[in-house]
């Protein structure tokens, strides 16, 4: 008895620390949820002033940076020896506008109904912030011995380009350079009973590009038609594209996506992810592909994907059209680029009078190391949290930050330490967006042991 005792004192305190870093998470979070930084315009300055108060309060080394009028990145920095590069724990603060969606309460106002946690940003990325900046708290209170220097970054303007982060990396690159980065972008993906199913890592992102098809062709009376007509040759061009894909290309990232993938598949489609994952060179092994290609899901992260999205040519009922657009959206696998797509396109629609414009460059990055030392942390953490769990890479469809991290040389992991369901996830940018409360305990454990993995004594 005794012994048991003494056993148990001896024990770290770690269970009730995370418990009240838990409940200090959940607070700012509700503080976050309500400074509502609807991004355009964003405001997050409100954001950033809630986590100055609490670095300032803790003593933690921090610079409030900003970017543009009312926005503003915050960035703090606990020390360590210095014997390997910094490690950045990134969030951004900004969200995304709730107007025309159907919320069963208020938007930003956090509220637990049923065990969930409602309200704007709390899958997206505001819990992320909160952890990212109890993790820090909790170091510090711990004083613990950290080998590199871990910088925690909160940005803003991510949902819409990322003015935030890219005025750190142009202006104060030193601020927050560092040897790796965990972001957003994956995460622990829970099952219909809460227990947790994956372990996704982005490690890489599709590229977003538009291309706009421009044709032209005589004005005159429709009354009299010509042969040339920027509609009708638009709608070749569009006619050819739709009959196109690009090919499937396996990268490394794919292929360790594809293998760990095949962990929690149903036996055919793991097959076909297996053999597609041992190919070498070309051509792919058809029948595998044929079969991941049914999902349109799989087929993505196989193929650089296009698809027209708007379209507009004419100016009235009894003219002939002087021209004709259509608006093309590309997203492009990590190991090609716009200029390649772009090539693609041209030989697809094989007509030189159509017009294939870039607009908006949005940035792009070539995917992260699979192995490494950001993947073996994780991995190494998931199994002792929730052992025997799969950890898979993936390249995601959608953009984050990190591509403006990867693109300036720091290699970056998405990882979300809020554990979610699949359909809770797709619920980001919608309506009653929401995240199970007791996700929030395990978050601020999780991302706690991965920063000590990562920066802690060997
Ligand atoms: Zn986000």
């Amino acid at each position: 008895m005794t012994l048991l005792l003494l056993a148990l004192l001896a024990l770290p305190s770690r269970a009730a620390d995370y418990d009240d870093a838990a409940r200090s998470a959940r607070k700012l979070l509700s503080q976050l949820v309500a400074a509502d930084t609807t991004n355009p315009p964003g405001n997050e300055e409100r954001a950033v002033k809630l986590g100055e108060r609490l670095l300032k309060s803790a003593k933690i080394q921090h610079e409030v940076v900003a970017f543009a009028p009312g926005r503003q990145d915050l960035v703090a920095r606990l020390k360590g020896s210095g014997s390997e590069k910094p490690l950045l724990l990134l969030a951004h603060v900004d969200v995304v506008g709730t107007q025309d969606q159907k919320w069963t309460t208020a938007p930003h106002q956090l509220t637990e109904k049923a065990d969930m946690l409602l309200g704007r940003g709390v899958l997206d990325d505001l819990s992320m912030a909160a952890i990212s900046l109890e993790v820090m708290r909790l170091l510090q209170r711990e004083h613990a011995k950290l080998r590199r220097d871990v910088i925690m970054v909160w940005t803003g303007d991510e949902e819409s380009g990322g003015a935030g982060i890219r005025y750190l990396l142009d202006k104060r690159r030193g601020l927050i350079d560092a040897g790796l980065a965990l972001n957003e972008g994956g995460g622990l993906v829970l099952d219909e009973n809460g227990t947790l199913r994956v372990a996704q890592i982005q490690v890489g992102e599709k590229t977003y590009q538009d291309y706009e098809l421009v044709t032209r062709g005589p004005t005159g009376h429709s009354s009299v038609p010509q042969a040339e007509n920027a509609i009708y040759r638009l709608s070749r061009a569009l006619s050819r594209l739709s009959h196109s894909t690009p090919p499937a290309r396996l990268t490394p990232a794919t292929r360790a996506f594809l293998r760990g993938q095949a962990e929690v598949e149903s036996p055919d489609v793991a097959k076909a992810m297996r053999e597609l994952a041992d190919a070498q060179g070309e051509p792919l092994p058809a029948e595998a592909l044929a079969a991941l290609e049914q999902d349109p899901v799989h087929a993505a992260t196989l193929h650089t994907t296009c698809v027209a999205t708007m379209v507009q040519g004419g100016t009235r009922e009894n003219a002939l059209p002087a021209e004709a657009r259509a608006n093309i959206n590309c997203r492009i696998l990590p190991s090609e680029t716009p200029d390649d797509v772009r090539r693609w396109i041209t030989n697809v629609i094989m007509d030189p009078q159509v017009d294939i414009r870039m607009t908006k460059d949005y940035g792009a990055a070539e995917a992260s190391p699979v192995e490494g030392e950001a993947m073996a942390a994780i991995l190494s953490v998931v199994g002792k949290m929730w052992p025997g769990t799969p950890v898979v890479p993936s390249v995601s469809a959608a953009a984050t930050d990190s591509r403006h991290l990867r693109a300036a040389g720091i290699p970056s992991y998405g990882i979300d330490p809020v554990p979610v369901t699949e359909a809770d996830a797709l619920r980001a940018h919608g309506a009653d967006e929401r995240i199970p409360a007791a996700s929030l305990r395990q978050g601020v454990e999780f991302m706690h042991r991965l920063v000590l993995e990562l920066a802690g004594p060997k």
